[in-house]
């Protein structure tokens, strides 16, 4: 979506956002540390952020849509003025957050200035630029970074695809998995160390702990409650994911033999599909249930002997809002839109959806196949769309998701409303083709390969980081206390002896491109939460994964009562809105693979669980 590629674009253009913030800061006119004042700061911050994010979305809009080194530094330029705005903004709102009568609304905008920006710089001469450099390295090293295949360098992209491809050796993997976190994870570790220094004083100038502090203050509640309420949801699932784990181990172990794969203890952590075993769908042949595996249709298929286009496929996806009762996309979006990869140019196909004006001229950019992933692909990048303009009444400050987990988890509850019944009413499946109940196995453990294997690595990503941010994990220990909470969380064992030097974190995109984590974790768990909210609200009797409560109103103007609220209210006031309650909660993640959990328990019957 439109923020984090945004940021990550600011960041790969290596910014000195560092050398004019000073200038900006002196420019722009300061209000008296007051109540007052606060307030006056805030509505002129607001102004120019507001007018200052439309031209640089245009920019950026132009730039992913039509890549050349024109563009490329427009970009860069437009992108490097919005971070110094960000810090010197941030640094102001510091300065006013302690003042006493502040009024509620002033407060929270302050707080939003304060996190606005991800890694902060201290103010000390030559810092920032410090800071910006390490970026654009680290951003630069990942990005060029290679593994080999059978002793040939590969890419990233190309090898995060061998990872799933299952015609390889268990020595395949080892070989790629292993040269791609040398290469890639240690050459970095020397930068890492310097900016979590550099980002630490800039994190303490804003008046927080520690970075990680400062990210975890984001979520309306202490560092230490989020740090809490984060692990009780894990605690809640865990037992779900052990059954998954133990599950699939048997299966590998019957894949590879012991040798490879034990029968007990951690699974080999490239053998799961994916160079970080963050997902596991990939394998989903070697797991599938026997005469449960195979639905009976592709989405596809189904799209394309109807003859239907890319742009039928966003027409349908605007049915499904219409059909709760939203108002039809805007003309503009037809218009400005990137539905299908232009011919002539250089694009960035990576699906995302913007909002450009703030108002309503909101677009999503895609690369669309006719295709079941991007079928589902379009009801997800909707969700961020119909959700910024049902925010846009609001101040520029509260243009936002209630918190960074809400965003995502939209667009992903209302893509698990693709349900067979749903093909139906949209005419794409037939009545008789509808998959019988025994086809259920196949169906959710082919989800919970994805949606409930990720939990623990959603989790663990910014638990590493903020344990390095607050100084618990020191240099020397980076790669053992990596290895460690892999294990710990997710129960992996890396397929070769690691190094104490090494930085084995530094090859995840997420750790070099420094974006937060937990938010993913999040989305993970309120998607259920929303989706069991909408199908009791349509009064959906059955099990809550065949549910589609398409067509109902009711559900529509109760989602909507949330999505409007935007960032304005603390976060579960706006949960509460949708679901009735103001708790997160994994209750309806669990009630969704409820079959399945029953499934695997009764599958891993003298199996030993855990690790
Ligand atoms: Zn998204």
């Amino acid at each position: 979506m439109k923020f984090a590629s945004t940021a990550l674009a600011a960041l790969a253009a290596g910014l000195s956002f560092g050398m004019a913030a000073p200038a900006f800061a002196e420019d722009a006119p300061s209000y008296p540390e007051t109540a007052q004042g606060a307030a006056q700061f805030i509505a002129a911050a607001e102004k120019d952020l507001f007018d200052f994010s439309v031209d640089n979305a245009r920019i950026n809009w132009v730039n992913y849509t039509y890549l050349t080194d024109d563009t490329d530094a427009l970009a860069a330029q437009s992108n490097g003025l919005l971070t110094e705005k960000q810090v010197a903004y941030a640094v102001e709102a510091a300065k006013f957050s302690k003042l006493p009568g502040l009024d509620a609304d002033v407060s929270r905008k302050l707080g939003i200035l304060r996190q606005g920006i991800v890694l902060p710089a201290p103010t000390t001469p030559g810092a920032a630029t410090q800071l910006s450099e390490i970026g654009t390295r680290l951003a630069s090293t990942y990005g060029k970074g290679r593994g080999t295949l059978d002793g040939k360098e590969i890419n990233g992209s190309d090898i995060e695809s061998e990872m799933g491809n299952l015609t390889h050796t268990p020595a395949e993997f080892a070989e790629m998995w292993t040269t791609w976190h040398d290469n890639v994870g240690k050459p970095m570790k020397g930068d890492y160390v310097k900016m979590v220094g550099i980002a630490n004083q800039g994190a303490k100038e804003l008046g927080y702990a520690d970075v990680g502090a400062m990210w975890r203050s984001g979520y309306d509640m202490t560092p230490e409650q989020f740090s809490a309420e984060t692990q009780r949801l894990w605690e809640e699932v865990k037992p779900l994911y052990l059954a998954l784990h133990t599950y699939v181990r048997h299966k590998l172990n019957e894949k590879y033999g012991d040798a490879v794969q034990p029968k007990t203890g951690a699974i080999r952590a490239d053998l799961l599909g994916n160079m970080w075993a963050q997902e596991w769908g990939t394998i989903y042949p070697l797991v599938a249930p026997k005469g449960a595996g195979d639905l009976g249709y592709d989405i596809g298929d189904l799209l394309k002997a109807q003859g239907r286009t890319p742009i039928d496929m966003v027409k349908a996806g605007e049915g499904f809002y219409s059909s709760l009762g939203f108002a039809p996309l805007p003309e503009t979006f037809w218009k400005r839109s990137m539905i299908v990869k232009p011919a002539d140019r250089e694009v960035i196909c990576h699906a995302s959806a913007w909002d450009v004006d703030n108002k309503d001229d909101v677009r999503i950019k895609m690369c669309t196949k006719v295709d079941s992933t991007d079928f589902v692909t379009i009801h997800h990048e909707l969700g961020h769309n119909y959700y910024q303009r049902a925010y846009n009444k609001q101040p520029f400050l509260y243009l936002n998701g209630a918190n960074d987990g809400f965003h995502e988890a939209i667009g992903d509850f209302i893509a698990l409303s693709i349900t067979p019944q749903y093909l139906v009413q949209i005419g794409l499946l037939d009545k008789t083709k509808v998959p019988s109940a025994d086809k259920d196995i196949g169906l959710l453990l082919r989800q919970a390969m994805d949606k409930v294997a990720f939990l623990p690595f959603g989790l663990l990503i910014d638990r590493y980081r903020w344990g390095i941010f607050d100084g618990s994990i020191q240099p020397a220990d980076y790669n053992k206390a990596w290895t460690k909470m892999r294990l710990d969380y997710q129960g992996v064992t890396p397929p070769s002896a690691r190094s104490d030097d090494g930085f084995d974190a530094g090859a995840k995109f997420h750790v070099p491109g420094n974006t937060p984590y937990t938010r993913y974790f999040l989305a993970r768990i309120l998607q259920f939460q929303f989706y069991q909210a909408a199908c009791k609200q349509a009064g959906w009797k059955g099990p809550l994964h065949r549910c589609s409560f398409y067509g109902d109103k009711k559900v529509g103007a109760n989602l909507n009562k949330m999505l409007e609220m935007g960032m304005s209210k603390p976060w579960p006031e706006a949960l509460k809105a949708f679901t009735g309650t103001p708790q997160m909660s994994a209750k309806p993640m669990l009630d969704y693979f409820a079959p399945l959990k029953k499934w695997l328990d009764e599958q891993n019957k003298g199996e030993k669980q855990g690790w």
